[in-house]
């Protein structure tokens, strides 16, 4: 679907009709046209919202660079897009319009980003940076080829809520560091019913919340639903954290591993894979001014055959697409690892060992040591990506993972029920993962299965600008290297 079949889409122009309506209704002034970019940041325009009709139909437009936050590299040159690049279109998603409960002037909507029309190739083609709009392409294509089959995804954020020095440094926790503690939980209680009150309003379904083990340290989960939508909230979850933390003046910290010697922000991806059977959904955020027709105002509850339940005997065993999904994704971890532990600093969380963060590309039932664990009958949990994760370009990998698991039949191998340090210390011979961010875009440079998952500019662009940030932090004389040598 190029631009213009976009835009003129029946559905989206009774919807863009929609949002005209709960625009008037509920006097919106202003509205955020989003798009998220490879790091994961939430990029875009403001405009006044008088202008919905037309922007709704031309789109706006941005420099190209906006995708890879406008960086230049360590070089000062640009990732490809130099300012001679021609800018790409956002075209907004109407059925993404939410108002902002901390400003109810505002409304936000996440757009699908197109090449510029007057570009002399492909113009108004997909733009492969954008990896949201590549998500669900990707999702539409493995749902076509396996007959039906979605990807559902339920995230586990860990973030911490940090104390801020008056010159916006950390400055510690908001709570002390003790795990499923009550009364630490407590001390954090106007914060996260913020969040909470917030979430609710902006269509996440809160399910659970806990204390972790690290300083001002929160989980706090929603239900899960195909792997677009959760990538959605995810990205909302981290804007809602933002503004609380305005609201506060504290930091809301996603950065994986700040302190050394407990445990880091890890952000565990549940996963199954469904067919078939109606889906059932039902209103979110207790708002009555909920927007029937938008998908955004509601939640799945149910629907189709769960592929990943028992099929067999052995009430954990997931059935056959599960196997060889799980089989698929062992097999490609090491690559994975590349998008799942995206930062210099994700790999402390991988070395700084004994916080329960796994470090071998295996699989288990209830076993908290492997990289991937049956966590309930019906579900698996991918354990080793980390809270700085793209959930976009997280689930377009895991989809390339799995679609070779599934076409290849992958073994998983027997599921690991021993400790794995101890049954490696028996003689098991396991694959380790990448240990720094170097290794692992090697690993994803040797692996064009996951490559698939970043189709067109993408796999350039995020390997270029990964490389560009590890080799920065190579040249970079730390604190470490000064304090060990300076005296040698
Ligand atoms: P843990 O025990 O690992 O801490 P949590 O209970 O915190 O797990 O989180 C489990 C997550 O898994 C929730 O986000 C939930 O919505 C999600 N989930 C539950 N069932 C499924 C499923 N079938 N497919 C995908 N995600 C699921
Ligand atoms: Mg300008
Ligand atoms: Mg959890
Ligand atoms: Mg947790
Ligand atoms: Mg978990």
């Amino acid at each position: 679907m190029d631009i213009e079949t976009y835009v003129d889409d029946p559905q989206r122009q009774e919807l863009v009709k929609e949002v005209r309506k709960k625009i008037d209704e509920l006097g919106i002034e202003y509205l955020y046209l989003q798009f998220v970019s490879i790091t994961g940041r939430i990029m875009g325009k403001g405009i006044p919202a008088d202008h919905w009709e037309s922007v709704a139909k031309k789109g706006f437009q941005l420099v190209y660079g906006a995708t890879v936050n406008l960086f230049l590299n360590r070089h000062g040159e640009y990732f490809g897009y130099g300012p001679e690049a021609a800018e790409l279109v956002g075209i907004p998603d109407p059925e993404t319009f939410m108002q902002l409960p901390w400003d109810k002037r505002v409304a936000r909507m996440y757009c699908t980003l197109f090449r510029n029309r007057e570009e002399k190739e492909n113009p108004g083609g997909f733009l492969t940076a954008d990896c949201r709009g590549n998500l669900r392409r990707l999702h539409q294509d493995f749902q076509k080829k396996h007959d039906g089959l979605q990807l559902r995804v339920g995230t586990e954020p860990e973030m911490m809520w940090l104390k801020k020095d008056e010159d916006g440094k950390p400055n510690g926790g908001y709570s002390e560091p003790y795990c499923y503690h009550i009364d630490q939980f407590e001390s954090l209680r106007p914060v996260y019913m913020k969040v909470m009150e917030y979430s609710r309003k902006m269509g996440l379904d809160m399910i659970q919340g806990d204390h972790e083990d690290a300083p001002g340290q929160l989980e706090l989960n929603w239900m899960y639903d195909d792997v677009l939508r959760n990538a959605d909230r995810l990205t909302t979850y981290r804007q809602i954290c933002a503004q609380v933390a305005r609201e506060f003046n504290i930091i809301a910290c996603f950065m994986t591993k700040p302190f050394m010697g407990v445990s880091a922000s890890g952000c565990h991806h549940n996963m199954s894979l469904w067919r078939g059977g109606e889906d059932v959904f039902r209103r979110t955020g207790n708002d009555p001014d909920d927007l029937p027709g938008m998908r955004e105002n509601y939640m799945y509850v149910s629907g189709g055959d769960n592929t990943f339940m028992p099929d067999g005997d052995d009430p954990q065993l997931p059935g056959k697409a599960g196997l060889a999904a799980i089989g698929g994704i062992v097999h490609h971890l090491r690559a994975l690892t590349a998008v799942g532990s995206s930062t210099v600093n994700s790999y402390r969380r991988l070395w700084d060992t004994g916080f329960w963060a796994p470090i071998f590309a295996d699989w288990g039932f209830q076993n908290r040591t492997t990289g991937l664990r049956v966590s309930a009958p019906g579900r698996f949990e991918y354990r080793s990506v980390d809270s700085m994760v793209n959930p976009y370009l997280m689930g377009s990998t895991i989809l390339a993972a799995a679609d070779d698991g599934i076409d290849n039949n992958l073994d998983p191998g027997e599921p690991e029920e021993r400790n794995i340090y101890e049954a490696i210390a028996a003689g098991k011979e396991v694959k380790r993962l990448p240990m720094n961010l170097g290794e692992a875009l090697q690993a994803l440079k040797d692996d064009e299965v996951v490559q698939r998952g970043m189709p067109g500019e993408m796999y350039r662009l995020y390997s270029e600008y990964k490389r560009d940030e590890w080799e920065r932090f190579n040249h970079t004389v730390t604190e470490w290297d000064v304090e060990t040598y300076l005296n040698c």
